[in-house]
């Protein structure tokens, strides 16, 4: 396994951060995951453009440009050998004494790795089961920051539980916000529900592909409206969206099924269109 360390190549191993990095001390950065398909990187412009945005709203400066960035993936890919993977990089505030307030004259670190995998193919076809948890987290979910503690908690909740994932609901208004690293959807009727975007979740880039190219094109409609999870179980199909998880279909929430308690036939036509459209972009 390979990564990258500001401005160097590097094997994991001999990797060192150091224990000033403002990411270590006060998880102050974002991060990325962009998936890696026979060679190629799968619309990593748009996850470019929401790196970008992520380091605006916290003011982190911009010290690469998407150039850059894109030959740096393309150079992890090469050095791996890695054909089928996902790289994640992050970007930090930079290396300072430790103080809150954003310190003078500090340059961003830039770390990325890649790994080797692949989706899941089986949960794809079989469903996922979840249960729903309290959504604990901050009210920046727009932001990829690096502080993913509420995420964590909610994955460990359904390791637990020996389940396949979360959904999020917010205690204030009992309204499902997200997964705990993916996009959550219902069909419901014939239509397509899922949360709008705001602060409460992150913009997924599957999200928008689904809706800006996918779901149009197959002729179905998204309402942009929030639901709380009893209706969630009134649902007849449900499905959770992101860069590993593709579509994969939700056919069981606490224990209650979804529909017929099978992948429904919205979440399996959005996935074998997503699946197209990765062939078209990289094959
Ligand atoms: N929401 C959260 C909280 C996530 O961590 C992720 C995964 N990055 C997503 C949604 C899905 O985003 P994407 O489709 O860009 O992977």
């Amino acid at each position: 396994d390979y990564g990258f360390f500001n401005g160097q190549f590097i094997s994991l191993d001999s990797a060192s951060v150091n224990l000033e990095d403002r990411g270590y001390q006060f998880g102050d950065g974002i991060y990325e995951v962009t998936r890696v398909y026979n060679g190629k990187c799968f619309a990593l412009d748009r996850h470019l453009a929401r790196c970008r945005r992520s380091m605006r709203e916290l003011r982190i400066p911009i010290t690469y440009m998407d150039e850059e960035l894109t030959a740096i993936h393309y150079d992890l890919i090469e050095k791996s050998g890695i054909k089928d993977g996902a790289i994640y990089f992050q970007f930090t505030r930079g290396t300072s004494k430790r103080t809150h307030a954003f310190p003078d004259q500090v340059i961003p670190n830039l770390s990325m790795t890649i790994h080797e995998s692949t989706p899941n193919a089986e949960q794809q076809k079989n469903g996922m089961r979840c249960i729903t948890c309290e959504d604990i987290r901050w009210l920046r979910c727009d932001i990829k920051s690096l502080n993913l503690l509420g995420n964590v908690l909610a994955k460990q909740a359904a390791h637990d539980k020996g389940v396949d994932g979360t959904i999020q609901f917010r205690k204030d208004n009992n309204l499902i916000t997200e997964g705990s690293s993916s996009n959550f959807f219902i069909v419901k009727d014939g239509l397509i529900w899922t949360h709008p975007t705001d602060n409460y979740i992150l913009k997924g880039v599957t999200r928008s592909i689904l809706m800006e190219e996918i779901i149009p094109k197959l002729g179905y409609t998204v309402v942009e409206k929030a639901f709380t999870p009893e209706f969630a179980l009134t649902a007849d199909e449900a499905f959770a969206t992101s860069t590993s998880l593709e579509v994969t279909p939700v056919i069981e929430i606490d224990g209650q099924k979804i529909g017929t308690g099978t992948p429904g036939p919205i979440a399996k036509a959005l996935l074998e269109e997503y699946q197209k459209l990765v062939q078209k972009e990289c094959y």
